[in-house]
């Protein structure tokens, strides 16, 4: 498992902090390869602050890129605690920080972390990827055991689809960037369009049919 990696834009470096996601998504791109840009994102050894700082290094430090991007074989926020870790150093050479997530990051804490993830980040990709509750835990199947063990009361699917839309809304307040995305192929034209009325509806700065 790589921690760090490249994918299109040179000026750009993606981090895998954890394979662990509260979805399964039935387009999710893990279900056909083992990695991106030619790294084996794959694998349950989770990178502490020292190993994830060693695979940065490797790809020239946190000052060779214009953009860093939490973003891997899983939902980053399962690892707030590198996160936060890691904001100072990775912000060290002038990069903005960038956080694609799939929302839920309160749910899976079992509280409120808009302000620690906002003081870590800049820019934050959130996928809405459907225009209501029932489409999204059609396409998204919230795997709500990965929620178990956190404390408080059980989650259920209708307060996964909540999260993501409170997460949009609130995102503003502690991100300078907020975009919203889909997935063109998943869904119908129409659905696109609500998408992008409700996205922009809850205050998200973008759209973007990916
Ligand atoms: S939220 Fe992202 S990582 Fe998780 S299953 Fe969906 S596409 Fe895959």
């Amino acid at each position: 498992m790589e921690y760090a990696y490249h994918y299109g834009d040179p000026d750009r470096l993606y981090l895998n902090a954890t394979n662990r996601c509260t979805n399964r998504c039935s387009f999710c791109v893990r279900a056909g390869s083992d990695g991106l840009g030619g790294a084996l994102l794959r694998g349950a050894e989770e990178p502490d602050f020292a190993r994830l700082r060693e695979a940065v290094v490797r790809h020239g430090g946190p000052g060779r890129f214009r953009e860093i991007v939490w973003c891997g074989y899983g939902e980053p926020t399962c690892r707030l605690d590198l996160i936060v870790e890691a904001a100072a150093w990775l912000r060290s050479g002038g990069a903005k920080i960038r956080l694609d997530t799939n929302g839920h990051a309160c749910v899976i804490h079992g509280r409120d972390v808009m302000a620690e993830l906002g003081a870590a980040v800049d820019r934050v990709s959130v996928s809405l990827n459907a225009p209501d509750r029932a489409r999204y835990l059609q396409l998204c199947l919230p795997d709500l055991e990965q929620f178990r063990g956190r404390g408080g009361p059980p989650v259920t699917a209708a307060v996964v689809w909540d999260s993501v839309l409170d997460f949009i809304s609130r995102a503003p307040a502690h991100f300078e960037e907020v975009q919203a995305t889909v997935v063109g192929h998943a869904l119908t034209p129409g659905e696109i369009d609500k998408c992008r009325s409700l996205a922009l509806a809850l205050g998200a700065h973008r759209f973007r049919v990916r």
